[in-house]
């Protein structure tokens, strides 16, 4: 990850703790005590931090999170666990030689982590994780992390239920890959990258949402012009709007349902405020 990386744009709501501009520079990411870690951005990190020992806070390290960023590669180990506050991150395995073969297999935001194998133990992971839509962050090495799953049962039990959570959705997006249609496929990706930026302005083009489906730029334009059509979303250059959620989770696969239903069910963060915060924004997803 860049240490030297520029001054970077904070979502919104994350924006007040810092210097109220929404704007954090590496020279006050320095200066910001990891005791002053805001509760709400990321309601894992509420969570680690509800339990483990007085001074752990010391080992985080406030990150950004910048576009087209590689926060590791596949076929290593993650030497960080990233918190992030914001921002999509995506999990992308190769299926082929072409430069354009790595398709998502996972969307990561502000109620995820990165690096969750590394959680499990040292070895290398599959799959590459990069920034999609810049955000801060915070980090701490995958060892120290490990080190708290070793001596804090209910940290080990916090992050366990996220890889468990985690694992379902694979599972779920698996065969969502192999049994919905594209047009299925593409609302249901549009929900779950709303509920990642929790906003309905995606900033997306057509290329992009292609690769990280896996099909053709062409199968994906004719599919969005019908959900245009059907005034849904509105896709202009390098951006898609959402205009009627409720009906894109209509038009969606029944795996927008299932994956947030997952979610729910292993609710995580600290009593029931944390519980609360990790609700996505979105009704159904
Ligand atoms: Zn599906």
């Amino acid at each position: 990850m860049s240490e030297n990386s520029i001054r970077v744009r904070i979502p919104e709501s994350n924006a007040a703790f810092l210097n109220g501009s929404g704007l954090v520079s590496p020279l006050e990411a320095q200066s910001l005590s990891p005791r002053s870690v805001p509760a709400g951005c990321n309601p894992l990190l509420d969570g680690l931090l509800a339990e483990a020992p007085v001074g752990w806070a010391d080992e985080l390290e406030l990150v950004s999170l910048t576009p087209g960023e590689t926060l590791f590669p596949a076929g290593a180990s993650p030497t960080h666990i990233v918190f992030p506050m914001g921002g999509l991150i995506s999990l992308l395995v190769r299926s082929g030689p072409a430069a354009n073969a790595e398709v998502e297999v996972a969307m990561v935001g502000r109620h995820d982590l990165v690096g969750a194998a590394a959680l499990l133990g040292a070895e290398p992971s599959a799959h590459r994780a990069v920034v999609q839509v810049g955000a801060p962050g915070y980090r701490a090495s995958a060892a120290s992390v490990r080190r708290l799953i070793e001596t804090v049962p209910a940290i080990r039990s916090l992050l366990l239920r996220y890889v468990r959570m985690s694992l379902e959705e694979a599972y779920q997006l698996a065969a969502c890959n192999s049994r919905h249609s594209l047009e299925k496929r593409l609302c249901r990706w549009l929900l779950q990258a709303h509920q990642r930026l929790e906003s309905d302005t995606l900033p997306f083009t057509h290329d992009h949402i292609a690769q990280m489906l896996g099909v053709r730029r062409a199968s994906v334009t004719v599919a969005l012009h019908i959900i245009e059509g059907e005034r849904l979303i509105r896709s202009t250059r390098g951006r898609v709007d959402l205009l009627d959620r409720t009906r894109l989770q209509m038009a969606a696969c029944e795996c927008c349902g299932a994956i947030a239903q997952n979610r729910r069910a292993f609710s995580f963060g600290p009593a029931a405020e944390g519980v609360e915060r990790a609700t996505p924004a979105c009704a159904t997803c």
